[in-house]
């Protein structure tokens, strides 16, 4: 001790000696605090910020979470405040004498403007009216309740001018509870008439349990209601014990001024409440998205998502205890394919308790978070919370008990289960199905560090239970979909067992010896070929006989069986339709043959590319209907809603993939990852370029490099295009066949048009375009000249002009146009007139018909898949030739040919035996 006092009389005084003296006398100090001590000299020693009110305040969680929103950043500036902001100032009573009253509540004035805090606010409120007052002490209660049922809970309790807030603020464990109507705080809440009360122990209403309790003795009480600005009671405040008069009776001036101080407390509870309601209103709105990102996320267990919901909303309520009942009918329901719940279910047609049975329910504890717990049926049985579940299964209505001890519906009383855990309050809402059937019922049970649930909490309660509801479809489509996927893997399995080569045939094509190219019809290298007389057999020796002239067995080290089987599968793969069958991409395929070697595009094309554009040719229609794209769309098929464009050709393409997949199938199981990309892609884009609406555009583009005399389609861009085209010019190539083979094929596809303008004539009730109206039959010339004009000519005149060699296909297109005119002229009906005149010579340039086919015919071939012949054509030089006879002496003569020139002279003329 340093400085030495002087005693008011000049003595000096040694503070060792006082020191001492206090030292030993512990209590003096004490004594003499409690005697002579001003206010500011208790707040000097012991400031009421040394506790920080605003260290009370948690942050809540979800500040960790957004960080850009600008609300964020407004409320953590609010909840946490700044050291200097939270600093809570007590007036003294020395203050408040040298104060005016205007001075005193404008202070009041400022701290309603900066707190949004209530119980800070309420505090200073009670405190300042108990200086002013001169009253030993005062309490706060809230209003709580809904209309029936109202009570006042003890927010804040005998507030002295010393007390800090931590002190007086009623918690869970503390609170005081008063029914509307009873005692003298009760009377005020209902009748909203203060009451002032000189002897407490005289009046009949005081309850002096309190009293007896903590040993104080109440004298005087005034009791006033705390207004909204609608005059609602939103709490009740009262002071006890004037201090300074004998009576202890409150004058009518502290009436007045206690009156004045609690339209402020009115004003700032509203205005705090409101700012919670904001707060509230945030916490929910980031609720809902962690709850959305939950559902998202968790959809293989309904468990892990109950348990996810759960906890999410356990945290943001603040509640003891979370649970989830679902009802029996709905867990033992059957889930269809659509993820629907069948219909003979009674699922939310309840109307007595004994109907609800709840089969399944999760427990979700506070105190024990990462623990979901499973219910057994006995505990369900027993539990009074799945009692009350049943009334809300029943009525659809969220059920809020907000104090069951208060509440006349239950019993009065605590439920209390066999582990002793107590539910006193809790909000019960029903969980919908998408077809708004309840499935369950949710439950938050016990509102931690408040009373009760709010109305916020029942809007909490109801993102949770319609996310809860979300979730389970969720999870129940999920399931159905799994399921699906499953189901749709064994009939794939199934499927493509049967799908595959019948092991007869494969045997058969395996074994088989494969002749040269010129032994089939006028040979694979013509452009006039003709599958009309070859057995099924035969056209796939043929395709096997393409790919040997290709050479890929030895140069991309195919196995032979394997392109044996994939050939046979191909082949099975497609419909026994009228037009687009396995004969229409046997066809394709030979054409392409045909240009890349006779008509010399073979040039521009690498021969990996040449074995995929074949692959492509022969399966660019798989499984293809006899329907067009447009019919897929306008019947709705799963194919439309599989594919949004190109729709059949997208099909074809996957049911490619789906054979080279197939075990055994794998034509291309050699090729490095590079090449396998390259010919992958090369099948996707060709058999897409089979849509004929895609054809126009690509042709636009051709027709200009065309012209600008372009001759570089060995790579990028261009090369795509002349891919493209080629496959067109393949595809529709039957409309340069010498006239019968034309006219034929023309047949076939009208054929299969009016079978499609039947179905939508006779099953859809629509009138089909003329090109499948069966009734039109006799406008095919026309619009074969339409679809020559429009599609075939230009491509093969500007193929024409890139390969002279490909001339043969544009003569041919003319011929059939001239042709197709004449029938329009003579009339269809007349066809076989037609064919006179080219018989006869009479048609000018016109080329003749290859003729060895009548022969063919009488001897009764294998005709699987042949179509009806129209009109068995004239005799011809070569007319005698059988084929038996005709392919013989082609393998003996030809095929040593062949061999001489397959790998190193592309030139047609030499290859082919019987180009007419
Ligand atoms: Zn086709």
């Amino acid at each position: 001790m340093a400085d030495k006092a002087k005693q008011p009389h000049g003595k000096e005084i040694d503070p060792d000696v006082v020191e001492t003296f206090l030292e030993t006398n512990p209590t003096y100090i004490e004594k003499w605090l409690k005697l002579h001590a001003t206010d500011a000299l208790i707040t000097k020693i012991k400031p009421v910020t040394s506790k920080p009110i605003h260290s009370k305040i948690e942050a809540p969680k979800f500040m960790n979470v957004a960080k850009n929103v600008v609300t964020n950043k407004l409320l953590k500036t609010y909840l946490e405040g700044s050291e200097t902001k939270k600093e809570i100032k007590v007036m003294e009573t020395s203050d408040l004498k040298n104060m005016r009253e205007e001075e005193v509540f404008m202070q009041l004035v400022r701290d309603i403007a900066s707190e949004l805090n209530v119980d800070v606010l309420c505090h200073k409120i009670l405190r300042n009216v108990s200086l002013l007052t001169k009253s030993d002490r005062g309490s706060l209660f809230l209003s709580r309740g809904t209309t029936d049922n109202k009570f006042l809970v003890s927010k804040l309790f005998d507030v002295t001018k010393f007390s800090v807030l931590e002190d007086c603020l009623h918690d869970e464990e503390k609170a005081i509870k008063v029914p509307y109507g009873r005692g003298i705080a009760g009377h005020v809440a209902q009748s909203k008439q203060f009451i002032n009360i000189p002897e407490a122990y005289d009046d009949p209403r005081f309850n002096q349990d309190v009293d007896k309790k903590t040993g104080y003795r109440t004298h005087s009480i005034l009791c006033m209601p705390i207004l909204t600005a609608d005059g609602d009671v939103i709490g009740v405040a009262q002071i006890i014990n004037k201090r300074d008069s004998d009576d202890h009776a409150f004058s009518t001036e502290d009436i007045k001024i206690f009156e004045k101080y609690l339209i402020f407390c009115g004003i700032g509870i509203t205005n705090a409440q409101l700012f919670e309601m904001s707060v509230k209103e945030y916490q929910r709105n980031q609720l809902l998205l962690t709850l959305a990102r939950g559902v998202f996320e968790e959809q293989h267990s309904l468990e892990r998502l109950c348990q996810k919901i759960m906890t999410e909303a356990q945290s943001i309520v603040n509640c003891e205890r979370c649970s989830i009942y679902l009802l029996k009918d709905f867990c033992e329901a059957k889930i269809d394919d659509n993820g629907e719940t069948s219909k003979d279910t009674k699922l939310g047609t309840y109307t007595t308790p004994n109907e609800v049975v709840f089969s399944k329910a999760f427990d979700l504890f506070y105190t024990d978070p990462g623990n979901l717990m499973i219910l057994s049926k006995a505990d369900i049985d027993k539990s009074k919370n799945a009692d009350l579940g049943k009334g809300v299964a029943i009525n659809k209505k969220l059920v809020n008990v907000i104090d069951l001890e208060m509440d006349s519906r239950y019993g009065k009383a605590y439920f209390v289960d066999e582990s002793g855990f107590k539910t006193k309050s809790l909000v019960c809402m029903p969980i919908v199905d998408n077809k708004c059937r309840v499935i369950g019922v949710t439950q938050l049970i016990n509102k931690r560090n408040q009373q009760s649930f709010s109305e916020n909490d029942e809007n909490i309660m109801e993102a949770f239970s319609i996310f809860t509801g979300l979730g389970i479809h969720n999870c129940q489509m999920y399931e159905s979909v799994s399921r699906l996927m499953a189901k749709q893997r064994v009939a794939l399995e199934v499927l493509s067992y049967h799908a595959m080569a019948p092991a007869e045939e494969l045997k058969m094509l395996t074994n088989a010896e494969i002749k040269g190219p010129e032994c089939y019809d006028v040979g694979l290298y013509s452009f006039d070929f003709d599958d009309y007389f070859m057995s099924d057999d035969e056209t796939l020796f043929a395709t096997i006989c393409m790919f040997n002239e290709i050479g890929v067995v030895e140069k991309f080290n195919v196995n032979y069986e394997v392109l044996c089987r994939w050939t046979c599968s191909v082949k099975k793969n497609y419909r026994n339709v009228t037009y687009h069958n396995w004969r229409h991409a046997f066809n394709v395929a030979q054409t392409m043959f045909t240009i890349f070697f006779s008509g010399g595009l073979c040039e521009y094309l690498q021969d990996l590319e040449m074995f995929a554009l074949i692959a492509a040719c022969l399966c660019h229609d798989l499984d293809h209907r006899g329907t067009n794209n447009t019919f897929q769309v306008k019947v709705d098929s799963p194919l439309a809603a599989l594919y949004s464009t190109s729709v059949m050709e997208h099909h074809h393409f996957d049911h490619c993939i789906m054979i080279l997949n197939s075990e055994g199938n794998n034509i291309f199981d050699s090729l490095s990852a590079e090449n396998y990309r390259l010919v992958i892609k090369t099948l996707e884009h060709a058999i897409i370029s089979t849509d004929l609406a895609l054809y126009f555009g690509k042709r636009g583009n051709f027709k200009a490099l065309i012209e600008k005399g372009e001759k570089n389609f060995h790579t990028g861009p261009n090369k795509e295009i002349l891919k493209a085209m080629m496959m067109t010019a393949c595809d529709v190539a039957a409309i340069c066949k010498p006239w019968e083979i034309q006219f034929r094929t023309a047949d076939l596809v009208s054929a299969e048009f009016f079978e499609q303008g039947d179905v939508e004539k006779e099953e859809l009730g629509e009138m089909p375009i003329a090109m499948m109206d069966r009734d039109k039959k006799s406008e095919l010339p026309k619009m074969q000249i339409g679809f020559i004009d429009a599609i075939c000519t230009p491509v093969y005149d500007l193929f024409s002009q890139l390969s002279p060699k490909m001339k043969h296909l544009y003569n041919g297109v003319i011929d059939n146009r001239a042709n197709w005119n004449r029938l329009a002229e003579i009339g269809m009906d007349r066809v076989d007139d037609l064919s006179d005149e080219i018989n006869e010579g009479k048609m000018g340039n016109l080329r003749s018909t290859p003729q060895k086919v009548t022969s063919k015919l009488s001897e009764g071939l294998p005709s699987q898949n042949l179509p009806p012949r129209l009109k068995p054509a004239a005799p011809s030089k070569k007319a005698n030739q059988t084929a038996t006879v005709s392919h013989t002496t082609k393998v003996k003569g030809a095929q040593q040919q062949s061999n001489n020139n397959a790998q190193t002279n592309h030139n047609p003329k030499s290859k082919s035996c019987n180009i007419i």
